[in-house]
C-alpha cells in the first residue's frame, strides 16, 4: 500500500505515483495516538506521490479505497478487498500503535538490499510452483516425510551445499546442465601433407639432373611450418641433382600481407626504397566494374537475403583488406613515413592481384607482381541462393627451366573444416531439431539444444604483428565464422521452414586449439537434463514445475508482537504440507530467501482460506559491518575480470559505506547480477519518489556484451573515483546514479574460459548469453526465461533514469571472416576499429520530444572535451582514424562512415517514439532523454591496453556525470486550495537543461 499500486497510482506514465487514491477514516473518538498514527501514514503517502488532489480524510460512510483506524487490543494492519475498492484496517492503541505505524512508515515495503516485499513475494510464488531451489527443497522434504523412496530432484542451478545436505539421500541435479546427445569426430587431411605429396608424386619425378627448379606455393600455416616445407623442398631438389631457385611458400591466409612482408620487403630493404606503392586489383565478379557502397554505420544484425545466388559477399577492397596492417610493418622496417606507403587500385589488364613498386629517389628501384589464389563457394551450402564467398586457398606451382610443369590448388585446413561444418555438422544439427520437434518448428520452442560444441584443432597462423593490437589469426577468424554462419544457418532455416527467425537455437560454441599436424574436428551436441524442474521418485516423475499463475502469495496482514513485525502471508495454490516444510526450512535458515528479511522477522504462512497457519522465524545471521574503504579492495584494474573475480569484488563492495550493493537478478544458469547505487547518507526516511522528482537519474550499464570486457573494469574504477575524489562529494545530492558492473554474467563466464587459451581473440560468441541469445530484446519482458534481462527492467522501474549509458566495445583488431566475404555480413562496417572510443546516440525524432536532442548534443561536446584531455587516448584515436581512413573510409565512405566532431566519431541514430522499442530513449522518451552507447576497442583487451580502454569508458562516464551534476531543472511546482480541497504537485520536468562547461566553453 505504500508503493505504486491500489493507493498510489501513476497516471502520467512517468513511473512515479502522482495520484493518491486513498482516504484515511478516523473514528469519532480518535485519541492522540490514533491521530499520530494517521499523521504518520498521511506523511508517508505524501512522500510517495508527486501530486495530490482533494482531502486526505473521509468519514465512515466512504466506500472507496480507505485506511480505517480502529481501536483494538491487537496492533495490526489488515488488508481486505471490498468489491472494487481496498480497505486496510489499522488497529491498535496507544504507544504500541505509534511504534508500529512509525516503523511501518520508515521501512515498509522495503526489505534488505533495495528489494521490496513485492519482489520477495514474487520469488515465493516461484518457489511454490517449483521454479526455484527453496521451493524445490520444500516440496522434496514434504514428499520424503510422507513416502519413503528414492528421490531425484532436477532442480535449479542455485541449490547450495546446505540445501543439498538438507535433501538427505535424494540426488540433486541441475536440470539445465548438459547431457550429451551425440558426438562425432572428423579427422581431416593436413594441407602440408597434401602439398608435399603432390610434389612427391607429380613434380619430383619430372626433375632432371642439372635443371633449374622453381617451386612456389601457399599453405595456411605459420612461418615455422612453412620454413620447414621450404627446406625440405630445396633438399629434395638438390638430392635430385637439380638447382632450386627462388623457392617460396607463403601463407595462404592473408596472402597479400604474407607476400609483401616475406617476399617484397627484403627486396625493398636491399634496394633502400623510400616509398612503396602497392596496387591491388578490385575484387569484382567478371564484367562488373561498379563498386557498391552501402550504409555500414550500424549493424544489420541478421543476414537473411536469399535471392541473389550470384552476389559476392566480398568487398571490392577485399585484397586491400588482406594487406592490413602491412603499412605498420613497412614503416617500421624501411624507416619511412606513413604517407610513403601508398595503396592504389590496379587498373591494368594483367591477371594479377598485386603490383608492388619500391621507389627510391622518385624512381622505381624494384617491382614485382603476385596473384593471390582463392576458391569460390556458397555462403551457405544448403542455401546457395544467399550468394558466394571466396576464402583463401593454397596451391603448388612448379617450373622447370622456366617452363611451368605443374599447378594445382590445395585445400587449406580451414577449407576442409569448413566443408565438414557446412556439409555435415549444421545439417546433422538441423535433423536433430526436426526429429525432436517432429518437424513443427516455432520460435517459442527455442532453445532446441543446450550447446553445439565445435571443438577444432588445427595448424594455422596465429600471432600478434606488433602493431597496436593487431593479430594474424585464421583461427580467430574461423571462430567468428563458425559462430556467425551457424547462427545465420538457423535464422534462415526458420525463415524458410516456418517463417520465423530462430535467433536462439542454443549456444553454438566453437572451441579452437592451435596445434601442428592434422586437423581434428569434434562435434558434441548437448541438451539440458530436463526441460523443466521436476522431482522423480523411484524413477517416475511425481512433481513438475507449474506456471506462475497457478500459485499466489500476498501479505494479508502485518501484526505487531514484541516490538517486531509478523507478516501474515496468504497463499493460494500451495499444498499445506509444502507450506509446512517451507516454514520449517525458513526458521532453520536453509532457504536462500531468508536473507531478504531482517533477522527476527516472523512470517505466518496461511493456506487459501486461512484455516491453516505455519509460523516461521527468520534466524539470526552474521552481518558484515560497513567499514571497508574502497582503496583497500583489489579492483583488478589492469586485468580481465571474469565472473568469479567480479563476485569477490562485489562481496567486498558490500562492506563499503556510501554505496548500496544489491542483487538485481539471477541469470538463466544461476549467476547473480548486482547493481551499485551511489547512496545519499541522509537520516530518516528516504523517498525514492521525492528523490527522483528532485534530481536526475543515470544508469550506467556495463558488459551487456560479455566479450566487450573493459566496461566491468571501468565500472569499478569509476565507483572508486566517485567515492574518493572531492569533486564528487556532492554527487549523491545531485544525481541518482546506479551502476551495473556486469550485466551479462553467463556470457562473461563463457568468455573467461575461452580467453584462457586465446587471450586476445574477439569471441563474439560470448557477447550473448548461455543460450546464445541477445537478451537486449528481453528487457521489459516480465516473464522471460532469459532472467538476467530482469536486472535492467527492475532498475529502470526503480530509478526511472533520465539517462542510460551502455558501455560496449568492438574488436581491438581486424574483424575478418574469410568464409563470409572477409567481413562479417551483418557487421560489415566493423571490419577495423575506427577509434579507441566512439559512440552512438539513439535519439527520438517526434516534435513533442524535440528538447531531448539538445541534451544529447551537449553530451557529445562534454565527452569530446574530456577525451581531448588525455593525450594517450587522443593519440590512439588519431592512429586508428588514420588506419580506418587509409584502408576503409577513403575507398568506401558509406560502408565505413567516419564523421568527426572534435576528433571523435559519433553516430546519430534517429527513431520515432515506439512503445516496444529496445532503446529506452525511444520507448520512454518522456522519461529517458539520452541513451548513449559507447564503444571502445576492447575485444579482447588485456593488461595495460585493457586498462586504457577502461579509462576511456571512465572518462566519458565522468564527463556525463559532471554534466548531470551541473544540470538545471525546471520544476512544475503547484499548490492551490479550492473549497477546502488541496491541489498540489511537485514534478521535475524532463529533459533537464545542460550546458557545455570547462575550457572549451
Ligand atoms: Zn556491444
Amino acid at each position: 500500500m505504500l508503493q505504486k499500486g491500489d493507493f498510489l497510482k501513476d497516471e502520467n506514465q512517468d513511473l512515479l505515483p502522482d495520484v493518491l487514491d486513498v482516504k484515511i477514516v478516523l473514528p469519532e473518538d480518535a485519541d492522540d495516538a490514533m491521530l499520530v498514527a494517521a499523521c504518520n501514514l498521511a506523511w508517508r503517502f505524501g512522500m510517495e506521490t508527486t501530486g495530490y488532489k482533494g482531502n486526505i480524510t473521509a468519514d465512515a460512510a466512504y466506500t472507496g479505497n480507505r485506511l480505517v483506524l480502529e481501536k483494538a487490543e491487537q496492533t495490526e494492519l489488515v488488508r481486505e478487498k471490498e468489491g472494487e475498492s481496498v480497505k486496510v484496517s489499522l488497529r491498535g492503541d496507544g504507544e504500541e500503535l505509534i511504534a508500529f505505524t512509525s516503523r511501518l512508515c520508515m521501512e515498509f515495503p522495503q526489505i534488505n538490499g533495495q528489494r521490496s516485499w513485492k519482489d520477495l513475494l514474487m520469488d515465493m510464488v516461484d518457489d511454490f510452483v517449483l521454479r526455484s531451489a527453496d521451493g524445490q527443497l520444500a516440496a522434496l522434504k514434504a514428499m520424503q516425510k510422507e513416502q519413503t523412496g528414492e528421490y531425484e530432484v532436477y532442480g535449479s542451478p542455485l541449490w547450495n551445499d546446505t540445501q543439498k545436505k538438507e535433501a538427505g539421500d535424494a540426488k540433486v541435479y541441475n536440470y539445465k546442465s548438459g547431457q550429451k546427445m551425440y558426438e562425432k569426430v572428423y579427422e581431416l587431411p593436413w594441407e602440408v601433407e597434401v602439398f608435399e605429396k603432390l610434389l612427391e608424386e607429380k613434380v619430383y619425378p619430372q626433375i632432371g639432373k642439372g635443371s633449374k627448379v622453381k617451386i612456389t606455393g601457399a599453405v595456411s600455416e605459420n612461418i615455422k611450418v612453412r620454413q620447414k616445407i621450404k627446406e625440405k623442398i630445396e633438399d629434395r631438389i638438390q638430392m635430385l641433382g637439380a638447382k632450386p631457385e627462388d623457392t617460396f611458400v607463403i601463407c595462404a591466409y592473408k596472402q597479400g600481407y604474407s607476400w609483401i612482408v616475406e617476399e617484397m620487403l627484403p627486396v625493398m630493404k636491399e634496394a633502400q626504397a623510400d616509398q612503396v606503392e602497392i596496387y591491388f586489383k578490385p575484387f569484382l565478379p567478371e564484367g562488373q566494374t561498379d563498386w557498391l557502397d552501402e550504409n555500414g554505420a550500424t549493424p544489420s544484425y541478421h543476414n537473411l537475403n536469399a535471392d541473389t545466388p550470384d552476389k559476392w559477399y566480398d568487398l571490392p577492397i577485399r585484397y586491400l583488406q588482406e594487406l592490413y596492417p602491412v603499412e605498420d610493418i613497412l614503416v617500421k622496417e624501411l624507416g619511412i613515413e606513413r604517407d610513403k606507403v601508398i595503396f592504389k587500385a590496379y587498373e591494368g589488364k594483367e591477371d594479377i592481384t598485386y603490383l608492388c613498386k619500391g621507389i627510391k629517389d622518385e624512381k622505381v628501384c624494384c617491382e614485382d607482381t603476385y596473384k593471390a589464389v582463392w576458391s569460390e563457394r556458397p555462403y551457405m551450402d544448403e542455401y546457395p541462393q544467399m550468394g558466394k564467398v571466396h576464402p583463401a586457398t593454397g596451391y603448388v606451382k612448379a617450373e622447370i627451366d622456366g617452363q611451368e610443369v605443374f599447378y594445382q590448388t590445395v585445400c587449406t585446413d580451414m577449407e576442409e573444416i569448413w566443408d565438414v561444418y557446412q556439409k555435415e555438422v549444421l545439417p546433422d544439427c538441423r535433423r536433430y531439431i526436426e526429429e525432436k520437434t517432429g518437424g513443427k518448428i516455432s520460435a517459442d520452442l527455442q532453445p532446441f539444444f543446450h550447446e553445439l560444441r565445435l571443438d577444432v584443432t588445427a595448424s594455422e597462423p596465429d600471432y600478434a604483428t606488433g602493431s597496436r593490437e593487431d593479430l594474424i589469426s585464421s583461427l580467430d577468424a574461423l571462430h567468428e565464422d563458425m559462430y556467425f554462419v551457424g547462427s545465420d544457418y538457423f535464422k534462415n532455416y526458420g525463415v524458410k521452414k516456418a517463417d520465423v527467425m530462430l535467433d536462439a537455437p542454443g549456444l553454438i560454441l566453437p572451441v579452437i586449439h592451435e596445434k601442428e599436424g592434422r586437423p581434428v574436428f569434434k562435434v558434441t551436441l548437448t541438451e539440458p537434463l530436463k526441460e523443466e524442474a521436476c522431482i522423480v521418485k523411484d524413477g517416475k516423475t511425481v512433481l513438475l514445475q507449474r506456471k506462475r499463475e497457478e500459485a499466489d502469495a500476498w501479505i494479508r496482514a502485518i501484526s505487531w508482537e514484541n516490538d517486531n513485525f509478523t507478516f501474515h502471508i496468504r497463499t493460494n495454490g500451495v499444498q499445506s504440507n509444502v507450506l509446512h516444510t517451507y516454514s520449517t526450512l525458513w526458521s532453520k535458515g536453509v532457504l536462500a530467501e531468508c536473507e531478504s528479511v531482517a533477522a527476527g522477522t516472523k512470517l505466518l504462512f496461511e493456506s487459501e482460506q486461512g484455516e491453516i497457519q505455519y509460523a516461521a522465524l527468520t534466524p539470526e545471521r552474521e552481518e558484515k559491518p560497513k567499514t571497508k574503504r574502497i582503496e583497500e579492495i583489489d579492483l583488478h584494474e589492469h586485468e580481465l575480470i571474469g565472473y568469479d573475480t567480479y563476485r569477490e569484488i562485489i562481496e567486498e563492495l558490500k562492506q563499503v559505506p556510501g554505496i548500496e550493493v544489491f542483487r538485481t537478478a539471477v541469470s538463466y544458469t544461476g549467476r547473480e547480477l548486482y547493481a551499485v547505487w551511489i547512496k545519499p547518507e541522509y537520516e530518516g526516511y528516504l523517498s525514492m519518489t521525492k528523490r527522483i522528482s528532485r534530481i536526475p537519474g543515470e544508469m550506467i550499464n556495463a558488459r551487456h556484451h560479455a566479450n566487450e570486457v573493459s566496461s566491468t573494469n571501468a565500472a569499478f574504477i569509476l565507483i572508486k573515483k566517485l567515492l574518493t575524489e572531492d569533486v564528487y562529494k556532492d554527487l549523491p545530492d545531485k544525481l541518482n546514479l546506479v551502476i551495473v558492473p556486469m550485466e551479462n554474467v553467463d556470457g562473461a563466464a563463457i568468455h573467461y574460459e575461452l580467453q584462457k587459451e586465446h587471450p586476445t581473440w574477439k569471441f563474439h560468441v560470448a557477447r550473448f548469453n548461455s543460450l546464445g541469445k541477445e537478451f537486449y530484446y528481453e528487457h521489459f519482458q516480465q516473464d522471460t526465461i532469459h532472467s538476467e534481462a530482469m536486472g535492467l527492467t527492475r532498475i529502470y522501474d526503480r530509478y526511472v533514469p533520465d539517462m542510460i549509458v551502455d558501455n560496449h566495445g568492438v574488436p581491438s583488431h581486424e574483424w575478418e571472416q574469410q568464409f563470409s566475404g572477409y567481413t562479417s555480413p551483418s557487421y560489415k562496417g566493423f571490419w577495423l576499429p575506427r577509434s579507441l572510443l566512439y559512440g552512438y546516440f539513439w535519439y527520438v525524432t517526434n516534435p513533442e520530444y524535440k528538447d531531448n536532442y539538445p541534451v544529447n548534443k551537449v553530451m557529445e561536446d562534454v565527452i569530446a572535451d574530456k577525451i581531448a584531455e588525455y593525450p594517450e587516448m587522443r593519440e590512439l584515436n588519431r592512429e586508428w582514424s588514420a588506419q580506418f581512413e587509409k584502408y576503409a573510409h577513403a575507398w568506401m565512405p558509406k560502408l565505413f562512415p567516419a564523421n568527426y566532431y572534435k576528433e571523435m566519431i559519433n553516430y546519430w541514430i534517429p527513431f520515432a517514439a515506439d512503445p516496444n522499442h529496445r532503446y529506452p530513449s525511444i520507448r520512454f522518451p518522456w522519461i529517458t532523454t539520452v541513451a548513449y552507447t559507447s564503444e571502445v576497442a576492447d575485444e579482447t583487451a588485456q593488461g595495460e591496453y585493457l586498462n586504457l580502454c577502461a579509462r576511456a569508458h571512465v572518462a566519458h562516464d565522468e564527463a556525463t556525470i559532471r554534466m548531470l551534476m551541473e544540470a538545471v531543472h525546471v520544476m512544475e511546482c503547484h499548490l492551490e486550495e479550492q473549497d477546502g480541497q488541496i491541489l498540489t504537485s511537485y514534478i521535475r520536468q524532463r529533459p533537464m537543461i545542460v550546458k557545455v562547461t570547462g575550457k572549451n566553453k
